[in-house]
């Protein structure tokens, strides 16, 4: 079933009984060609690109909970390629233009709203490194914009531009930056998938994964034994506890990052903004809820919930910002499960048995990847090449010293 407006028009004319289940509900099949284990966001693009671009049919993802369970339904939605570093920029300029074209390809509303991101900096020597940031932006091909405090203050005029510790002294905007629906970016790569005749199987947790003299053979669920040719570990938060089923240890620790919602409210906040001395970051969604986060909750974790310190320190810095925001009542807040790398860039490589591919290590900032992770994911299982804009992403970096440090901060995981 194709999505229309015309569609939904007469659906909505005769009662909405001719809409169909977005996807099927298949039992496990004995043996794939691939298998994805985890579906989320990057796992189902993964599985959309490998049918979409390669051909490839017979595919299972494997999901332990339902589909979107995991950050890909967590997250606060930046969508932004914003990056320095040759390596990250090219790979996020080439997610950002698959996103831009998303939704036709998908035929899936995922609500992408290129509403601006803006950065904001605090001292002179911030003022440069953002200066030197935004030339990089607009080397790679993407947008840029540097704004003095004047400039930030006509599209933000709520900020507390005067604050002790930090006056705003202006603002890196970059304007195809923004935000989309994440549940709705799981929801569209899944019906997509299955469309290509992908398998999406949920509640099935990949509990082994069954090796013979190097080579990959298949996984042991619970829901059976199931045979594969390739497997691809996309499992975000969870990929050490998965790699660990093939004997790998992963460069990677798991934090809890929160999030929090308010009310709805009237448009108020028309862009993203980041306020990243105060680990603060903010924008507002379609329905009106102000949606922001901070730092890490600062300790490894598989519980995908947060502790107290962490809300106090948002809020504060919150209001530190914007007063204004002291006047709006929290809805809900929730926490994801992130998988950290110590460099704080990402990992699509192979590993060294035969058939395994990983896929992890997308710290807080996997979700504007979600297009073109699972593009170049693809691109490796099928032709056992990386792709060339995310051949930098090597596991073996953290060993030969190659790393992608893009804040130069080091292995202090809430820096990155
Ligand atoms: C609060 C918060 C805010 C964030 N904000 C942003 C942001 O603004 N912008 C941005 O770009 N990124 C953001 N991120 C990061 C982004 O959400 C993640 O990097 C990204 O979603 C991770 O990839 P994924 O979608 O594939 O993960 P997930 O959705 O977690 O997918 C992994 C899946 O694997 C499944 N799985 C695990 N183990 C197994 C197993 N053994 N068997 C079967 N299945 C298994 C899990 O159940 C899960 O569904 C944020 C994250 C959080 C938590």
């Amino acid at each position: 079933m194709r999505y229309s407006g015309l569609k939904v028009i007469t659906e909505g004319l005769f009662g909405n009984k001719g809409w169909k289940p977005a996807w099927r509900d298949p039992a496990p099949k004995a043996e794939y060609d691939a298998v994805i284990i985890g579906g989320g966001g990057h796992g189902l693009s993964t599985a959309y690109y490998l049918a979409k671009n390669h051909g490839l049919r017979n595919i299972a993802v494997l999901e332990k909970g339902y589909l979107g369970s995991g950050n890909i339904g967590r997250n606060t939605t930046i969508v932004r390629a914003n990056y320095f570093l040759p390596g990250n920029s090219e790979f996020y300029s080439h997610s950002l233009k698959l996103w831009e074209g998303l939704e036709a390809e998908l035929n899936y509303n995922v609500m992408h709203s290129q509403r601006g991101l803006i950065n904001l900096f605090h001292s002179d020597g911030q003022r440069d490194a953002f200066a030197r940031r935004g030339n990089m932006m607009i080397n790679q091909g993407d947008d840029a914009v540097l704004l003095d405090r004047e400039g930030v203050r006509e599209l933000l005029p709520y900020l507390d531009f005067d604050n002790t510790r930090f006056p705003i002294y202006g603002g890196l905007l970059h304007p195809r930056g923004g935000s989309a629906r994440h549940d709705a970016v799981a929801w569209g790569y899944a019906r997509g998938a299955d469309r290509l005749g992908v398998d999406l199987i949920q509640n099935c947790e990949v509990t082994g994964i069954d090796i013979e003299n190097g080579v990959v053979k298949g996984v042991q669920t619970t829901r059976g034994a199931i045979r594969a040719k390739k497997v691809g570990m996309v499992a975000a938060g969870r990929s050490g506890l998965v790699a660990a089923m093939a004997g790998m240890r992963l460069p990677v620790e798991s934090h809890i990052l929160q999030a929090f919602v308010t009310e709805g409210l009237k448009p108020v906040i028309d862009h993203v903004i980041s306020f990243g001395m105060g680990h603060f970051y903010i924008s507002q969604s379609d329905k009106g809820g102000l949606v922001f986060g901070g730092d890490l909750d600062f300790y490894a974790s598989y519980a995908a919930r947060g502790n107290l310190p962490m809300v106090e320190h948002v809020m504060e810095a919150g209001m530190t910002l914007m007063p204004m925001i002291g006047r709006a009542k929290v809805l809900r807040s929730w926490g994801g499960i992130m998988d950290m790398t110590p460099d704080g860039s990402p990992i699509i490589d192979k590993t060294n048995i035969e058939g395994l591919y990983l896929d992890c290590g997308w710290n807080y900032g996997g979700f504007k990847a979600v297009p073109a992770s699972g593009w170049c994911m693809a691109h490796l299982m099928a032709t056992d090449t990386p792709h060339e804009v995310a051949k930098r992403f090597r596991l073996d970096r953290f060993r030969t010293g190659q790393i992608l440090d893009e804040e130069g901060t080091g292995s202090q995981h809430n820096l990155h």
